[in-house]
């Protein structure tokens, strides 16, 4: 039995709204839809399903939002990753529709905190920024792509002469700005959607581990102290996940990414550094990201570990990349730092789809999954529904399953690390 773990020490965790916590699961109980797993993607599943009327239970064995859900650089970047490999291998007809899959999320969450009176600091305001006059090629065309899709005035190339005015870094040549896509507090929006989950009848339970399912027409979810009997069950646990190995394994990888947070910055430090208050992002494959806390702490985050270990010193090895682009933050105090696992697919298309006619699974985002997870659980709660359209493509893509699959994968992502490493180099 794996017991209850805290929140890890994170400025989240640190900064979340105050939250009554839920009961672990004691006893036999029976659901339409149980999920496994709390965070966005269960969360956000249980919210589609509890606002169709579903009777729904979530079991989390740690807390709400423990996973990379309440840990993450709370950036919402519409659009998902291996997006264009997935439309490349479905072809032209499904085009629309999987660019359509990878905006919904940023609408989802919109709706929400508005609905449902989120408090999670959610503002508008994201930048792609440039290392490489390749990635101003790249986002000039994908600039024009935005505005062929009505993005019109919300989008916006920015040359290197005008940075300045945008970013206080010299660090990048341009860039391109997106304000339909911005950033959080991903932890207060998890909490929140559960909260309001549970407002319409969901049942969640903390520190509740799913230790097996028993298959069959209404499969049965164990855990030490309980079970679920449900008629579907989702299988939502993403890079913690250790269910129906023998099926999902070889196919999502656990990577480390990590975060530090300054103190509380002056009023016109942050005002020089980030003065239009956007979230940004390299497109390095081993990429930097960073943001504003609402508290006007620097929130900058970095992939560095494929292995999914925790290195000795997240701030030693997170500090120098920051430094890098913001040496005025030199005599800056790190107040926070922490890091958690994400969820890597060799083709980078999440894994959605079924185990078997009541047995669905979404896990896999490769480190964007903030909006993405908010589709998905719409996506499976339409399955579960008996509209399998979106659910189908995801399925129709097909993906590597590395053999050996967990025993090998500290080593594969390893090495596949090295690979991207020497891709961003050239
Ligand atoms: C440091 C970091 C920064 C990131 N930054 C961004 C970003 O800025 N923008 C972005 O789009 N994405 C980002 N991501 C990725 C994003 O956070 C994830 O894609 C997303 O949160 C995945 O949500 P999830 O619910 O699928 O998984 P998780 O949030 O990891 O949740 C899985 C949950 O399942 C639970 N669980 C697992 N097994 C069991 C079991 N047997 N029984 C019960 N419960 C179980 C775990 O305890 C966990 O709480 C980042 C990730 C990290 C780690």
């Amino acid at each position: 039995m794996v017991s209850r773990q805290p929140y890890p020490d994170s400025y989240y965790a640190a900064t979340r709204n105050p939250d009554p916590g839920y009961p672990a699961l004691e006893g036999d109980i029976e659901c339409d839809v149980c999920i496994c797993g709390g965070g966005f993607t269960g969360v956000a599943t249980a919210l589609s399903l509890a606002e169709r009327g579903y009777s729904v239970v979530v079991l989390e064995q740690h807390r709400i939002g423990w996973g990379a859900s309440g840990r993450n650089g709370g950036q919402v970047i519409g659009g998902f990753s291996g997006e264009a490999l997935m439309a490349k291998r479905l072809g032209e007809s499904a085009r629309d529709l999987i660019w359509d899959i990878g905006w919904r999320g940023n609408t989802i969450i919109a709706e929400r905190v508005e609905k449902y009176a989120i408090d999670c600091d959610f503002k508008y305001g994201y930048m792609d920024v440039a290392l490489k006059p390749r990635h101003m090629r790249a986002f000039e065309a994908y600039h024009a792509e935005l505005l062929r899709r009505g993005f019109g005035d919300d989008v916006r190339v920015v040359q290197r002469d005008e940075m300045r005015s945008v970013l206080g870094s010299d660090a990048y040549i341009g860039g391109l700005i997106n304000r339909r896509s911005g950033h959080l507090h991903p932890l207060n929006l998890c909490l929140g959607e559960a909260r309001a989950a549970a407002g319409l009848g969901a049942r969640l339970f903390e520190g509740s581990e799913v230790l097996g399912i028993e298959h069959g027409s209404r499969p049965l979810v164990r855990t030490s102290a309980g079970s679920v009997k449900a008629a579907s069950v989702v299988l939502a646990g993403n890079a913690y996940q250790q269910l129906e190995i023998r099926h999902l394994s070889g196919q999502v990888f656990p990577a480390g990414s990590f975060i530090i947070a300054t103190e509380p910055l002056e009023r016109d430090l942050a005002q020089q550094i980030n003065p239009l208050d956007m979230a940004f992002c390299d497109p390095n494959h081993v990429l930097d990201y960073f943001r504003m806390s609402a508290d006007r702490r620097l929130l900058f985050g970095g992939r560095c570990n494929y292995s999914g270990r925790v290195p000795s010193s997240i701030r030693r090895s997170i500090e120098p990349r920051m430094h890098r682009v913001f040496p005025q933050l030199r005599n800056t105090r790190i107040d926070y730092e922490w890091g958690g696992n994400i969820g890597i697919v060799v083709n980078r298309v999440p894994v959605i789809g079924r185990l078997r006619d009541n047995v669905y699974y979404s896990l896999g985002y490769s480190g964007h999954g903030v909006n993405m997870t908010h589709a998905a659980g719409e996506i499976v709660a339409d399955a579960i529904g008996g509209t399998l359209q979106k659910m189908d493509l995801f399925e129709r893509v097909g993906h590597w399953r590395i053999p050996f699959g967990q025993s090998l994968s500290a080593q594969m992502v390893a090495l596949g690390m090295l690979y991207y490493r020497l891709l961003d180099r050239l």
